[in-house]
């Protein structure tokens, strides 16, 4: 039987357990600093293993310069600057002449020069790699400091728009109510080097109630990006919420006895967005984060350019239409409680759902979501090596090493939605067909049932067509 829950029941924000468990699981988190216990261990006169942490990071970070994605080429640039930094460092660098007879400019070169001396040379290496750490490390700590002083400042001015807002009547009441949150979570820088392929520049956990930025914003952006970014996770914080116990009832194999346990939280609501109790999507994802970057985006006055861009010009364009912002805010910092639903006072969400339908026509809301899930899709299959198919192309597309593959969500009288892939089946046919079983299993994992394949041409082997 495969792995199920069902909702339990709803909790107050203020529930004892509740804030019992949450608390437990910020505390089981400080942050992130690569190598950071290393050093110590190191210092005291232990065996501290810089080498294996080393070799993952400088294969992470060669990987990421052939990586031809767009997420790759930034993080593999930031990388080569940081190690750039790091290697001309007088200490760092007296170090790798010792070991090195000619030590490369280029930070890659010297990175897989180290890399093949791992296992080589074990205590000069470690002391090459303590050197490395240590600037690392000072660096870090001191970025650290200044980010934590900036965080405050930042959330009390934060703090002080809210209240302006609502007192102005352009935010409505429960954004006020929902600051104190705010107390509750934790804001930490995040090592890059300690994850170098992260694919966040920021990132608010509300299980474990930690925002973290990533420690190159501070590098390579200004204050003002990071300010706006802040804003930005710290509008998710204090967005509307629903929290539920969730109950375990499949994949166990005494089902009686387990049922009525409580497995875990869920925070069914964030935002405009609903988590479903099984399958890792987040329903409506698309307009919570353009609500979200368009708050972030008016409040902190940033000027630069903002994020999620297509999903605000969706935002926009429903707004010039006649959406009522207000009616937008409403339902974004809706808290659902259990006795509201009773008198049926709330559910701004239902309403926010209804008018949309009225200004772009039946089913439209739905349709923008089925639009964002084809795409987080396609953007998956084309880092598989896929592609996307036109509609003329597809009518002449005739290889025999391509796999043409329909994609289609929800029912044809409905929002339906559809769009051919082209899939290469070369160099080895055998293991894109696994590749392509696993991305068939990974949307699986997320979206559940909702989303269709239909491999329209079966080619035969060897090419004949
Ligand atoms: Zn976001």
């Amino acid at each position: 039987m495969p792995e199920a829950y069902r909702i339990h029941r709803h909790v107050s924000e203020s529930d004892p357990e509740y804030q019992g468990n949450l608390e437990k699981r910020r505390k089981a988190y400080s942050g992130s600093h690569f190598s950071a216990d290393l050093i110590d261990r190191h210092e005291r006169g232990e065996r501290a293993d810089f080498e294996y942490l080393f070799a993952k990071l400088f294969r992470k970070y060669l990987e990421s310069l052939h990586d031809k994605g767009s997420y790759s080429i930034s993080r593999g640039r930031i990388l080569t600057q940081k190690f750039s930094e790091i290697f001309s460092d007088p200490s760092v660098r007296g170090l790798l002449i010792k070991i090195f007879e000619d030590v490369p400019s280029d930070p890659a070169e010297l990175a897989s020069k180290i890399l093949n001396k791992i296992g080589q040379a074990p205590q000069e290496l470690t002391e090459l790699l303590y050197a490395v750490s240590k600037f690392h490390s000072a660096r870090f700590e001191k970025e650290k400091l200044e980010f934590e002083k900036f965080v405050q400042q930042t959330k009390e001015s934060f703090k002080l728009s809210i209240a302006e807002a609502v007192e102005a009547g352009s935010l409505p009441e429960e954004a006020l109510k929902s600051l104190w949150r705010l107390e509750g979570v934790g804001v930490f820088l995040k090592d890059i080097l300690s994850d170098p392929t992260w694919p966040n520049v920021a990132a608010y956990d509300p299980a474990l109630a930690k925002i973290e930025v990533g420690s190159d914003l501070v590098e390579i952006e200004g204050w003002e990006r990071i300010r706006k970014t802040l804003f930005h996770e710290f509008f998710h914080v204090i967005s509307g919420k629903a929290i539920n116990f969730k109950e375990k009832i499949g994949s166990i194999e005494d089902i009686e006895s387990a049922r009525g346990k409580i497995e875990g939280v869920l925070d069914i609501k964030h935002g405009l967005q609903f988590k479903t109790p099984n399958g890792s999507h987040y329903v409506n994802s698309w307009i919570n984060e353009a609500v979200t970057e368009y708050l972030a985006l008016q409040f902190s006055g940033f000027e630069g350019e903002g994020s999620y861009s297509d999903e605000r010009s969706d935002l926009s364009r429903l707004l010039e239409k006649g959406l009522d912002a207000k009616l937008v805010f409403r339902a974004y910092f809706e808290n659902f409680v259990q006795e509201d639903h009773v008198s049926g006072e709330r559910w701004q969400f239902g309403k926010l759902v209804e008018e949309v339908n009225r200004i772009e026509g039946q089913f439209a809301f739905a349709r923008l979501e089925k639009k964002y899930i084809l795409r987080h899709i396609e953007e998956k299959f084309i880092d598989m090596g896929g592609r996307a198919l036109g509609e003329v192309e597809a009518e002449v597309l005739d290889d025999p090493d391509t796999l043409k593959i329909e994609c289609s969500m929800g029912i044809p009288s409905q929002s339906f939605l559809q769009k051919t892939f082209a899939f290469p089946l070369r160099p080895d046919r055998e293991k894109a067909l696994v590749r392509l079983k696993s991305f068939y299993n990974w949307v699986g994992s997320v979206y559940g049932q909702k989303v269709k394949f239909n491999e329209m041409s079966a080619p035969s082997n060897g090419g004949n067509n």
